[in-house]
């Protein structure tokens, strides 16, 4: 990890932990070095991180009910809000691009994200993620990536529906419109997002 990449971090010289990492869902395996530390609960998580200090604070939302993405969410905020943790960056991973969760991620102060879908991970593959990380997986890229028009309406605990507010919502988006057009950059030569219906 290249820390200049990561921003300011806090003053403390001395770190015990590389990093943090948050997986509620136990799709992570075991860690195996003493410089990191897995948690399973948001709770566990900001103990934690006011305890040990880490380098990083790594926080999974895999594919899961939205109320519990919405806890993992508020954790981060409440990671960024304590004065013991706001400095350590946080990189969330991520089950899918999501503009909501994206919008909601940056308001609570992650500064970090990357896809890794359904997988299980290892320790090698975290450190491996972790090494990699850099301007790139920056979370307003991301924002800058996806269609600002992307709209989301619950159906239920865990599903939704996507549409597309530029066409009054009643377009559904699925597929390669939304994989290929919505969630890259050239959602800006989008003739919808170039004149979007309005109401009349
Ligand atoms: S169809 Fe066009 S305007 Fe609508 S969400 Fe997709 S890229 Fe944006």
């Amino acid at each position: 990890m290249n820390q200049k990449a990561l921003g300011p971090m806090d003053a403390t010289p001395a770190r015990s932990l590389r990093f943090l990492l948050c997986d509620t869902a136990g799709k992570v395996g075991g860690l195996s070095s003493s410089d990191e530390a897995w948690v399973s609960s948001p709770i566990q998580c900001l103990d934690k991180a006011v305890d040990a200090k880490p380098g990083l604070i790594v926080i999974r939302i895999g594919d899961m009910p939205f109320r519990e993405r919405d806890t993992l969410v508020e954790l981060s905020a409440a990671l960024k809000r304590n004065p013991h943790t706001r400095n350590c960056p946080i990189l969330a991973l991520l089950h899918s691009m999501h503009r909501k969760l994206l919008e909601d991620l940056n308001r609570a102060g992650v500064g970090f994200v990357k896809f890794i879908g359904d997988c299980t991970l290892d320790s090698d593959q975290i450190r491996q993620i972790i090494d990699a990380m850099g301007p790139h997986d920056r979370l307003e890229r991301y924002l800058e990536t996806v269609c600002p028009f992307v709209h989301y309406r619950q159906i239920d605990s865990r599903h939704e529906m996507v549409s597309c507010g530029a066409y009054l919502d009643r377009m559904v988006l699925g597929g390669l419109r939304l994989h290929e057009l919505c969630q890259t950059i050239g959602h800006l030569h989008c003739e919808y997002y170039l004149n979007p219906r309005r109401k009349s």
